[in-house]
């Protein structure tokens, strides 16, 4: 799917339509010192490896994306929530 590249959105904080920039929310990258990454590990040493079974037939063939909303005037980004697609881009 095409989305524009700017829109023209209601800024609850601004209390007004501005032109709002277009950007696609990306997950950051993983710590192996974050606890759960630490748990995670300590619980798959060892015999009886794995924790969680492994999904071998995904029931979704498609990803939700999240657009990121922010206002040029307060800088503020909203999320808007998510949509299941296989590719989102950004057009101008
Ligand atoms: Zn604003």
């Amino acid at each position: 799917m095409n989305m524009p590249k700017e829109i023209n959105r209601y800024c609850p904080k601004c209390k007004k339509h501005t032109l709002h920039k277009v950007s696609i929310y990306k997950a950051g990258k993983r710590r192996g010192s974050a606890i759960g990454e630490r748990r995670h590990a300590e619980d798959k040493k060892g015999y009886g490896g794995q924790k969680f079974p492994k999904l071998a037939k995904p029931a979704k063939t498609t990803k939700k994306l999240t657009p990121i909303m922010t206002c040029p005037e307060c800088k503020k980004k909203w999320n808007v929530s998510g949509i299941r697609l296989r590719k989102l881009e950004l057009v101008a």
